[in-house]
């Protein structure tokens, strides 16, 4: 059944990750009227997954005489050169404003971190057990409650599956829902907030081939469709599509091996202080605090089967207790000795080196930790104290976060290929590409969501006002 409604002054928000909420939020404030549309049951897409953090410069809660300036240049080397200079700025200089709004929301990010290519501490989380994504989702989908119908139409298990376009300029959605398909014409503007496209075979088999049989993170809903809908119907621009982010360390959950899908290991917790090791030779292998495409590059190179062990000491454990707990609690980390994990090694099946190998890489690290030098270039270390019992599990990388993209400028509008802003058309998120170029730093993609939906909110009312 096909029905059209008429939304005049209405801006369409297409996905309910942090991307969109924040944009939702940030109109619903300048009094626009807005309809959420989302296609899953739930609200919350792959942001509320987040577990290690939300990056920030300078905030309240670091002390380490952190800059704007340094975060630019941080993720300008991450992305190896591939990155959009303007729109990084745009993400570090408004890093503060986003930790500022968040706070605002009642959002505890008190915890701050040092994760992979940063050069400091910036990822920031809360104190207690609730993980960032979960508690940053919760909270700003309790702010849409309190705006009422005729300001905030939220329409679940909805796919937007068309753009409506007239004379190049994007005027509606169409939206499938059950067993209907409902046109909402007239539209003021249409925000493109649909994630990533890591689950998607077809535009993952298209431009990176070599990525289609690596187990993922993402959830099944990650299929690309703000990609395809700005192409197809809009004529948009896609850029550095090839750029995939294989995070190192997905989880081998030892009861579902085969599964594809993977629970994330936090980054958090090498930044805390665990360490790599490659099962048969019973080495680190890496600075595990390189950035993400260093350490998945390593861990190939040096562990067959794409296994590796993370080991965390007793100490390094209690400085990531909630993540650590919640891992054990779904059997991913495991608490024994040396001798309990060669055990768990040869039970799965991995070439294994000998306990007394294992023993020495962790005694010898210990030593580098003490003395803060390390052959493989780490340069921030957790406790030294390696005695008594270890946390460790197997992770193998991961197909975790789309760097490529639709094309957007400053202002989050969607570009064509002639570099023209498509009008009425806005895309934020993950949905976008440029901001991380060949690598993105842990902790800023979210920030992303917050930064560019802010920016995009801002576009719509600037427009709005003077039409
Ligand atoms: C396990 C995991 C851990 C992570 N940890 C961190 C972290 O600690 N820090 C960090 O910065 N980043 C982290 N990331 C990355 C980050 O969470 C995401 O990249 C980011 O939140 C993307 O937000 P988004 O709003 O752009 O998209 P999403 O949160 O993915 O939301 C997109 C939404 O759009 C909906 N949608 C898609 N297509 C349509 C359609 N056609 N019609 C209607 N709705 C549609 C989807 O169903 C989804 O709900 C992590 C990612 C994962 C998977």
């Amino acid at each position: 059944m096909l029905s059209a409604a008429r939304y005049s002054s209405t801006t369409v928000v297409v996905g309910s990750g942090l991307a969109g909420l924040t944009t939702t939020l940030q109109l619903l404030k300048k009094g626009v009227r807005v309809v959420l549309v989302e296609k899953t049951d739930t609200l919350g897409g792959n942001s509320i997954k987040a577990s290690s953090g939300i990056n920030g410069v300078p905030t309240r809660h670091q002390h380490n005489g952190d800059t704007v300036g340094a975060f630019y240049e941080d993720t300008l080397r991450a992305g190896k050169g591939l990155c959009n200079h303007d729109l990084v700025w745009e993400l570090a200089s408004r890093s503060q404003w986003a930790h500022n709004w968040l706070a605002s929301q009642n959002i505890d990010l008190s915890r701050v971190a040092l994760l992979g290519g940063h050069s400091y501490a910036r990822t920031h989380r809360g104190a207690g057990r609730m993980p960032p994504g979960v508690a940053i989702v919760l909270a700003l989908c309790k702010q849409l409650q309190s705006y009422p119908s005729s300001q905030l139409q939220v329409m679940k298990q909805s796919r937007v599956a068309l753009l409506v376009v007239h004379d190049g300029a994007v005027t509606g959605v169409a939206v499938e829902r059950s067993h209907e398909r409902v046109e909402l014409v007239d539209v003021h503007s249409v925000v493109l907030a649909t994630g990533g496209y890591g689950a998607d075979a077809q535009l993952l088999g298209e431009h990176r081939p070599d990525l289609v049989d690596f187990p993922l993170t993402n959830g099944c809903q990650t299929t690309g469709d703000g990609h395809k809908l700005a192409v197809r119907d809009a004529g948009a621009k896609l850029v550095q599509m090839d750029q995939v982010q294989v995070h190192p360390t997905g989880f081998v959950d030892v009861a579902d091996t085969n599964n594809s899908w993977k629970f994330l290991c936090g980054e958090v917790v090498r930044g805390v202080g665990a360490i790599l090791v490659s099962p048969e030779t019973g080495l680190r292998f890496v600075n595990e605090l390189d950035t993400r495409d260093a350490v998945t590059e390593a861990l190939l190179a040096h562990c067959r089967s794409r296994t590796a062990v993370i080991l965390a000491s007793a100490s390094d454990y209690l400085q990531a207790q909630a993540h650590m707990d919640f891992y054990m609690l779904k059997g991913l980390v495991h608490r024994g000795t040396v001798a309990d994990l060669v055990r768990l090694l040869t039970q799965q099946g991995l070439a294994c080196a000998d306990e007394a190998t294992f023993t020495a890489t962790i005694e010898n690290y210990a030593k580098c930790v003490a003395t803060a030098t390390d052959p493989l270039g780490r340069t921030q270390f957790g406790s030294s104290d390696f005695s008594g019992e270890y946390y460790y599990g197997l992770v193998t990388p991961v197909v975790h976060f789309s760097m490529g993209g639709v094309a957007i400028d400053t202002q989050g509008r969607v570009l064509r290929e002639n570099g023209s802003a498509v009008p009425n058309l806005y895309a934020a998120g993950e949905v976008s590409g440029g901001v991380h170029g060949g690598n993105r730093l842990g902790g800023s993609s979210l920030l992303e969501c917050v930064v560019f939906g802010k920016i995009v909110s801002e576009s719509i009312v600037r427009l709005a006002k003077a039409s």
